[in-house]
């Protein structure tokens, strides 16, 4: 028999099926030794055929017992390769825990002890009390742990029972077990009429939904149900968060309600952790995995339902090589499974919810909060009328009475700041002007080495202003006050008040992000300061004031999603207030007070938004509208890089002359940063209308591979999330 093999080499060249043959059987899907070249290798077998046309190689063994890619898996690999321009063995790797990759895993064993010869226990002498216990203790249980023993007896009476015979030690294989001491007990929980309306549509029949709902609506008892009809039905479910949401209250859920069906996987697993529950997943020992992104590649068979909760996050978008969206893969799996694939939000992207109004996806909404509460009432606050009015601080007046008022009642505030990117961009301290493109709609960004203001989509450049053109105040600024400042001046206005500040500085170590989120719930201080990191999953019943301190920072991100991402910011940080009993209130500071994006959020009105943003989209022919193909060339030989940009950017204009109808569009400039790990950087942007789409980005990732050269690299992102 020939196989087909991929060998575990991540490289262009070798990316593609090599053929060797064996005499004994192998599955497709088995992780295999071969020859390449002159060393030895790991490969995986895609396939099999009767004979080859070229010559062979044996395959030298088989690695595992059970081939560890499913056909599955194989037939998505093949997908992505062929129409995502992935390479055939990322993919795999994606599949698979890094341990396995290497052959080098190694089984957690632990000692259990069970009683192995009972008439010996009247042998004990009346003093050995503790080695009775013991003894007792196994027959009553069978057996136990010896650590759970030692800890409860003694490891001297232990070991005595062992010695003298009277029990006996195994080893057993022990799955490390990640946040086993979360627990939650799972509530009894009725469904509500939207719920249940909502459960009995997804579970009528395949396909594919968008469940649009507001903060509190709970959609996730909704996942939980579809899940476990599912289940009952014999299927298998996977259940993606945004990493940041996975926080031990989401754990703890799916715990109570899944028990040991469930397994974990993201990115704060040891290789050992992330090994084990792979392998839980893949023997059929846990049916349901519960992660962030890369958990949609989830060795399950016969997948029943995937749900993307926070669908609109952009944690979802894979940055770095594989390049994916996680949407596709889940798409990719639930036709392949015929299954049910959810899309949960309170603010769904443009994109996803323009396809539910175009009936791509079925749209189910839940209009009402489970317990019956309005969302809470919102404020926004021009913070041009402080500065008027002598208020330099970065506290409104009204914020401060609003913190006054939650101090003296003992309730808690949080405190939020958005921080995103590098960009700085300049804005008039008077009026809230900020500079934009004349062609894109989308703020400049001010870039130090030449003073000037550029657009990061179209290149265009533009002079820095000194004044500003709409008042001519002359007080312009630049940059932005972050966490810190904001805790010190806490300080000194309530010096008694404990506060606590969450940010990427606070939280370098996985656990401190739960440590700081656990010390806000039990009540250890009154305010929350942070960036994005708080406004999500955690419930804080006690809190009743949200204050967003410059809810503009978002919207000037020179990004085309920017006023979508300010909108999807706002209503998820305005969700953490008025949770409980209490009532909520929300203060948001802007520059900008009648800009639509705080309109639509202040009234929680998502789909006036939507049909505004979509509007300027359309007109800008930004995505949803339009694809953007980005072609980002580097090379640490900047002359080479500008050639390549030139060859690159001939091509494009080829291709955009004979398919004028389908790019309209395309222009080649420095990437925003010039330089990065002393690589040149340079970029061709292409805007490819909607209806040209499948026709031409195949054409894009043929022409892009002729740029790849030696010393130079150059790769395609399609609606890239940041212009850097
Ligand atoms: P969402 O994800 O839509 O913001 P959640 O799923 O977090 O909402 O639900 C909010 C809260 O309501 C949770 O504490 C959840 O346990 C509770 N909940 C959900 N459904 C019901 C119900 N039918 N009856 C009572 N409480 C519910
Ligand atoms: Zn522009």
């Amino acid at each position: 028999m020939v196989y087909e093999v991929i060998v575990d080499i991540s490289n262009t060249q070798v990316d593609k099926v090599f053929d060797y043959s064996a005499d004994f059987d192998i599955p497709v899907g088995s992780r295999v030794k071969v020859p390449f070249g002159n060393r030895i290798t790991e490969g995986f077998v895609t396939a099999r055929k009767p004979s080859s046309e070229h010559q062979t190689k044996n395959i030298i063994k088989i690695l595992d017992d059970k081939p560890v890619l499913t056909q599955e898996m194989l037939t998505l690999a093949r997908y992505l390769n062929e129409r995502k321009n992935l390479r055939f063995i990322d993919i795999i790797r994606l599949c698979l825990p890094a341990k396995l990759r290497g052959g080098k895993v190694k089984e957690l064993k632990k000692a259990f002890i069970t009683l192995k010869n009972p008439k010996l226990i009247e042998s004990l002498s009346e003093r050995a009390a503790a080695q009775r216990a013991v003894c007792e203790f196994l027959e009553k249980k069978g057996g136990e742990y010896q650590t759970v023993l030692n800890k409860k007896f003694g490891s001297p009476a232990v070991k005595a029972v062992i010695d003298k015979g009277i029990a006996s030690k195994t080893w057993v294989s022990q799955n490390r077990e990640p946040y086993r001491d979360i627990k939650i007990d799972d509530k009894e929980i009725k469904l509500t009429l939207e719920q249940r309306q909502a459960v009995d549509a997804i579970l009528a029949k395949e396909g594919e939904y968008l469940l649009h709902g507001v903060t509190g609506s709970g959609k996730t008892e909704i996942y939980m149900r579809v899940i476990e009809e599912q289940l009952k039905r014999g299927k298998t479910a996977i259940m993606l968060v945004p990493e940041i949401s996975l926080t031990p209250q989401m754990l703890g859920l799916f715990r109570a309600r899944f028990g040991e069906k469930v397994a974990l996987l993201h990115s704060g697993l040891s290789h050992g952790e992330r090994y084990d529950e792979w392998r839980k997943l893949r023997s059929g020992q846990a049916v349901v995995a519960l992660g962030a992104r890369s958990a949609v590649f989830a060795p399950l068979e016969n997948v029943g339902v995937i749900i993307i909760d926070e669908e609109h996050d952009l944690s979802y978008i894979s940055e770095s090589n594989p390049r994916y969206i996680t949407h596709d893969i889940a798409r990719f799996r639930m036709r392949y499974n015929k299954g049910r694939l959810i899309y949960g939000s309170a603010t769904p992207s443009l994109e996803t919810y323009k396809k539910a109004k175009e009936g791509k996806y079925q749209l189910i909404t839940l209009r009402r909060r489970v317990n019956e509460k309005r969302l809470p009432q919102m404020d926004i606050v021009d913070m041009r009328k402080e500065i008027l009015q002598g208020n330099m601080s970065i506290f409104s007046r009204a914020l401060l009475k609003e913190l006054d008022k939650t101090i003296k009642e003992n309730s808690q505030a949080m405190l939020f700041i958005n921080r995103r990117g590098f960009a700085s961009f300049v804005r008039c301290r008077q009026c809230g002007y900020i500079p934009k493109c004349a062609d894109c709609e989308v703020s400049l960004t001010l870039h130090k080495e030449d003073n000037r203001l550029k657009c990061h989509y179209c290149g265009k450049q533009y002079h820095n202003i000194e004044e500003c053109p709409k008042c001519g105040f002359k007080h312009l600024k630049e940059g932005r006050t972050g966490t810190q400042k904001v805790v010190e001046e806490i300080n000194k206005l309530y010096p008694e008040v404990k506060v606590l500040r969450m940010d990427n500085d606070s939280v370098q170590r996985k656990d401190s992000y739960v440590k700081i989120l656990s010390a806000f719930a039990e009540g250890k201080a009154q305010i929350l300061v942070g960036t994005q990191m708080i406004v999500k999953g955690h419930d804080f019943p006690n809190v009743t004031l949200v204050g967003i301190l410059d809810a503009d920072l978002a919207l000037y991100f020179p990004d085309y999603r920017s006023n979508e991402n300010t909108f999807q910011l706002i209503t998820q940080v305005a969700g953490r207030a008025g949770r409980d009993d209490k009532e909520g209130r929300v203060i948001l500071q802007t520059y900008n007070p009648y800009h639509y994006v705080f309109r639509y959020a202040g009234n929680y009105d998502y789909c006036g938004f939507f049909e505004k943003e979509s509007n300027v989209r359309e007109t800008t022919h930004f995505p949803p509208y339009s694809v953007i193909a980005r072609l980002l060339i580097s090379s640490e030989d900047e002359d080479k890089a500008m050639e390549t940009t030139r060859k690159g950017y001939e091509l494009m204009k080829e291709l955009k002359k004979q398919n004028p109808k389908e790019i309209f569009r395309a222009q080649a400039m420095r990437a925003p940063l010039r330089r990065i790990m002393n690589k040149h950087r340079f970029q061709i942007v292409v805007w490819i209308n909607l209806e040209g789409e499948e026709r031409i980005l195949p054409k894009i990732y043929e022409k892009a591979k002729t740029l790849n050269t030696r010393g130079v690299s150059a790769f395609i992102e399609i609606n890239p999330v940041q212009m850097m």
